[in-house]
């Protein structure tokens, strides 16, 4: 089987990479590096099955060799990068995923696109079923991310109607691990080297806001599956192990053995109060659940920054 992965050099797109080698696929990455680095699938650069395609795919692509999965993951994702990239955002969302339609439809592949929870918004209903519809600012800075996968969302399905294709789309919950940018801006990176270098670790708002975290191996474990059924249907992958960011930070800082302070700053606009996926129809559909939790997901990643910190 051939696979081609947008976003590919991103975080979680060079782990796909690593997961469709592994079982056997050939793989062609595509990628304009805007967020991601070569540096995260360096290491496949000489591998006989792996590909990678310097390409923007806001702009048309076309593809000689038979593809059978197309996954579209390039996207920048986290709200500092597609505030700094809101056009991009929008672009790489909407006329992306049109042209990843498009050459799934024309190889009469397989369609995997990576959607998010913040097609909840500032969820109503806790925890987010798939059926929810959601509760978003459309003209908001977080707007340009949110719209754009709700747009993407509804395009695959479009697709899926009309032209037949067999489409899949995963919402993804926060995700962390190896292979984050450390000056990303998420959560995570910033806890960790804020940690790590015993600078003050810095929680917006008054920290009471919850997300709910899931390492990648498991996230990757669940497109794996998602991608050879044959339900369009939207499926939450996340780890529903709910937490408040301020525990969250204390979390961290013990596991780096930091005495850094925990201060206290704005909180962004829109930031969602509440978020946690309901997991029902992945348990059923996929036979999935999370396998690693935040006690050995956070000292795997933060081995990982240890490393990048000491460098
Ligand atoms: P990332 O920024 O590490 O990876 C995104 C990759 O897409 C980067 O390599 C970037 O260079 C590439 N890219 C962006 N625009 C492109 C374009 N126009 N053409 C080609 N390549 C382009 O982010 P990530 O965390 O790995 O996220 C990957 C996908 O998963 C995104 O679609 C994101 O929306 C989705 N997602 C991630 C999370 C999470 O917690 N990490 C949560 C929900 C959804
Ligand atoms: N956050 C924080 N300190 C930081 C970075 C983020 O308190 O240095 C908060 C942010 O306001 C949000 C949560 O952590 O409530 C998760 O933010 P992230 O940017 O990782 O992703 P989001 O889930 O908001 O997309």
């Amino acid at each position: 089987m051939r696979t081609l992965i947008t976003g590919g050099a991103g975080f979680i797109g060079s782990h796909l990479c690593d997961r469709f080698l592994a079982e056997g696929h050939e793989v062609v990455a595509v990628d304009n590096f805007i967020t991601g680095t070569p540096e995260n699938i360096a290491h496949l650069l000489g591998h006989p099955h792996f590909k990678l395609i310097g390409h923007d795919v806001s702009n048309p692509l076309k593809v000689k060799d038979k593809l059978d999965n197309v996954l579209h993951f390039a996207s920048p994702a986290s709200p500092v990068d597609y505030l700094e990239h809101p056009i991009q955002t929008l672009k790489v969302g909407s006329l992306g995923t049109h042209n990843t339609l498009g050459l799934a439809k024309a190889h009469g592949a397989r369609y995997v696109l990576a959607s998010t929870s913040e097609v909840y918004g500032d969820p109503l209903e806790h925890p987010q079923k798939e059926g929810y519809w959601g509760n978003v600012n459309p003209v908001g800075v977080r707007g340009v991310y949110d719209e754009a996968k709700r747009f993407a969302e509804s395009m695959t399905m479009a697709y899926h109607r009309v032209h037949g294709v067999n489409t899949h789309i995963v919402r993804i919950f926060n995700t962390y691990g190896e292979r984050m940018r450390l000056n990303d801006g998420r959560v995570l990176p910033n806890f960790m080297y804020q940690a790590l270098t015993g600078q003050p670790i810095t929680v917006y708002g008054d920290g009471k806001q919850t997300r709910s975290f899931q390492y990648v191996s498991d996230l990757v474990d669940g497109v794996f599956r998602l991608l050879f059924t044959d339900d369009p249907n939207p499926v939450n992958i996340g780890n529903p192990a709910e937490i408040t960011i301020l525990q969250f930070a204390d979390e961290v800082k013990k596991l780096a053995g930091a005495d850094s302070e925990i201060v206290f700053r704005p909180l962004p606009q829109d930031d969602p109060k509440i978020r946690q996926p309901d997991i029902t129809r992945a348990r059923q559909l996929l036979g999935w659940e999370p396998k690693v939790g935040r006690a050995e997901g956070l000292k795997r990643t933060m081995e990982f920054f240890r490393g990048k910190v000491r460098k």
